[in-house]
């Protein structure tokens, strides 16, 4: 069996300004120090708005910070007329290792569909950034087609093929548990995570699927995060609300401790 690293993502959503955004970073990186938690044991990445990406990605780089740098969409397309899109190539630019691609709230409140999540997830390929793609049912697919089925479907439908040497992370993401304070059951995350590296294997191969990380997210808090990650599947977490409290977002880091 592949050792997957455990992996804990913090997306900000459109919160905290370039300066709130450095003075936290600062903070979170004083809190990991002190507590000496240990980042090849678990990786810890942030999400910021675009505007904050440069300051934050100076101040990792000067004070050598254990975080990666993630964010949180980016254009299907490399360059041209497409006003107020993020190119991948900007954020490799600025160092930034992870995407966010297909989050709910870009699925429905800007409409996306999984056909332009799928190029978005070429394109962070293109410019060698990692997407971590969401995948979820709301509550209504839930009850009507179980629960895997939507997120697997979607899954397939954005990534028919992953290229050799491409990583991704996979991150299952209920949209009933999204910032609802109802999160999944460990049991349903590991049932859909299953389900999702099962198709992993047919998409990309068993060896590939047995590397991806393969993330759960929806109302994770520090006091129910390693009930998700003692789950043989889970592999990290997607955090929203949580990822905006230094305390709470430090110990869901250091679970383990
Ligand atoms: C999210 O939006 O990706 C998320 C998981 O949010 P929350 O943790 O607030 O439920």
């Amino acid at each position: 069996v592949t050792a997957r690293r455990p992996f804990i993502a913090g997306n900000w959503k459109m919160n905290l300004d370039h300066l709130q955004s450095i003075a936290f970073v600062q903070k979170l990186a004083w809190s990991l120090k002190d507590a000496k938690h240990d980042f090849g044991k678990v990786e810890a990445a942030i999400f910021p708005p675009f505007t904050d990406l440069r300051s934050v990605q100076t101040l990792i780089d000067a004070d050598k910070l254990d975080l990666e740098l993630g964010a949180q969409d980016l254009s299907d397309n490399d360059s041209g007329a497409y006003t107020g899109d993020i190119s991948g190539a900007f954020l490799a630019r600025l160092d930034v290792k992870y995407v966010i691609v297909g989050h709910s709230e870009r699925r429905t409140i800007h409409g996306e569909t999984d056909e332009v999540v799928g190029a978005k997830v070429a394109a962070a390929h293109r410019h060698g950034l990692v997407p971590v793609l969401c995948v979820g049912e709301t509550a209504e697919d839930l009850e009507k087609h179980g629960p895997s089925a939507v997120p697997v479907a979607q899954l397939r439908a954005a990534l028919t093929t992953l290229p050799a040497g491409a990583e991704i992370v996979v991150a299952y993401e209920p949209v009933w548990a999204i910032g609802s304070g109802q999160a999944a059951t460990p049991d349903q995350a590991e049932q859909v995570c299953a389900a999702l590296r099962d198709a992993l294997v047919e998409i990309a191969g068993a060896d590939s699927a047995a590397a991806t990380r393969i993330l759960y997210g929806g109302s994770v808090k520090a006091n129910n995060i390693a009930s998700f990650l003692r789950e043989p599947n889970v592999d990290g977490a997607l955090v929203g609300g949580a990822s905006l409290d230094i305390t709470e977002f430090a110990s869901i880091v250091r679970y383990q401790n």
